[in-house]
């Protein structure tokens, strides 16, 4: 998967700036918090995340920001593309909002 393929939204113009400040914050190490022991992953980090993501609203700001190991960003990437499937399968086969009548109540 290339890198431009995550985003529908363009990174702004300081991500370059923006991204290595939250990288140092957060070590470059993955800050992925593991469902079963409530502790970080903490493997050797490059990618920088959007928790929330921004097709789904969410900003740039460094608190919607994190470090991610390639594994968990994968893991994120397909959950986010999941998620973006089904809103627009969602979109696809939305029931007609009218009521369109059938041939017999046609006055
Ligand atoms: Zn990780």
């Amino acid at each position: 998967m290339s890198a431009s393929s995550r985003r529908t939204t363009p990174l702004p113009p300081h991500w370059p700036r923006l991204r290595r400040a939250v990288m140092n914050r957060d070590g470059w190490v993955c800050r992925h918090v593991r469902y079963d022991t409530g502790e970080i992953c903490a493997e050797p980090a490059r990618h920088c995340d959007h928790i929330v993501p921004a097709s789904e609203g969410g900003s740039d700001d460094p608190a919607n920001l994190r470090a991610l190991c390639d594994w968990h960003v994968l893991r994120k990437d397909a959950a986010d593309a999941g998620r973006a499937r089904k809103r627009a399968a969602a979109k696809r086969w939305q029931p007609a909002r009218t009521h369109r009548p059938h041939p017999g109540e046609v006055r």
